[in-house]
């Protein structure tokens, strides 16, 4: 059965009495090139496990399946789960886990089915609606992938890859760019999906970086400088900055001068060892208060 047409889709959701569900953001893929190019991206080989983010009717599951030692798809929609066991029957190769990937422990996963693995692939065609939920978690949760290949929304993707000076450049550009190097694969017409998103999308790749980029003395507090920068874009950083980590004005004047950045530049033009140097600063500052 070719599994990326609308007709299957249709013939699917008749058979089992399945209604796709606008709230979990299920756009289906049906374009073979794109499948190829997100399995292709992801590089996968046979000593790989495969963490699928919501598999949908399996499209990017059986690929991955035919290439992996062992794939794990973590699908919400429980009425998924009958045409997933039915497209996906010929794999033993496959654990099909019907869970929300924002409450699952994705460490535990890999631990659980990990057994004779080497490499750790994250895939998926992301749900619009938490997209930047779940890359963070997978970059905050400090999950053990090589890779992550990521189909969503070509605006959050434009934001996560952004350089600085640009629109497109805040907070979440610099918190993924400090955990893996992002670079777009192949951007997507809202055509190829069945329903039809508002939306146009970018297959995104991001490679884990194995080691930080910078030195933070706490990376909480770079987190907090990152988002206060930005919280309050069109000021200057001595303005943004009061109130964040509880500095006042001059306190936020006196940390710019000690990390050597201009007070009157704003967030969006500090690259990441820039805002490195002043989370420092911040973090030396409050710990000057105790
Ligand atoms: N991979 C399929 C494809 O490309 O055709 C489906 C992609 S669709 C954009 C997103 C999928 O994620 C849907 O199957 C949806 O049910 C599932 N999903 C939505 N929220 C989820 C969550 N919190 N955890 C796991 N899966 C979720």
């Amino acid at each position: 059965m070719k599994l990326y047409s609308a007709s299957t889709i249709r013939e699917l959701e008749a058979r089992h009495d399945f209604h796709l569900s606008k709230s979990l953001g299920q756009n289906f893929l049906t374009d073979k090139g794109i499948i190829d190019q997100i399995i292709e991206g992801a590089e996968i080989s046979e000593d790989d496990l495969v963490i699928e983010i919501g598999p949908g009717i399996g499209v990017l599951t059986v690929e991955a399946a035919q290439r992996a030692k062992r794939v794990v798809a973590v699908e919400i929609d429980q009425s998924l789960i009958p045409i997933l066991k039915e497209t996906l029957a010929e794999f033993d190769n496959v654990e099909i886990v019907n869970r929300d990937i924002l409450k699952t422990d994705i460490n535990a996963l890999i631990e659980e089915h990990g057994e004779g693995i080497k490499g750790v692939k994250i895939i998926g065609n992301l749900p619009y609606y938490i997209t930047t939920p779940i890359v963070m978690k997978i970059l905050e949760d400090g999950v053990r992938a090589d890779s992550i290949i990521v189909m969503m929304q070509k605006e959050v993707a434009d934001r996560i890859k952004s350089k600085p000076s640009k629109k497109t450049y805040g907070a979440l550009s610099v918190a993924v760019q400090y955990y893996c190097t992002a670079e777009a694969i192949v951007d997507v017409p809202r055509s190829v999906f069945v329903p039809q998103p508002n939306v146009d999308s970018t297959v995104l790749k991001l490679i884990v970086r194995p080691e930080r980029p910078v030195e933070l003395i706490d990376e909480k507090i770079f987190f907090e400088t990152v988002k206060g920068g930005f919280g309050q874009r069109r000021k200057t950083l001595s303005n943004a900055l009061s109130g964040v980590c509880g500095m006042d004005k001059t306190a936020a004047a006196q940390v710019l001068a000690a990390a050597e950045i201009d007070p009157i530049r704003r967030a969006e033009t500090l690259d990441l060892n820039e805002f490195a140097r002043l989370a420092n600063e911040v973090a030396k500052w409050k710990d000057s208060k105790k």
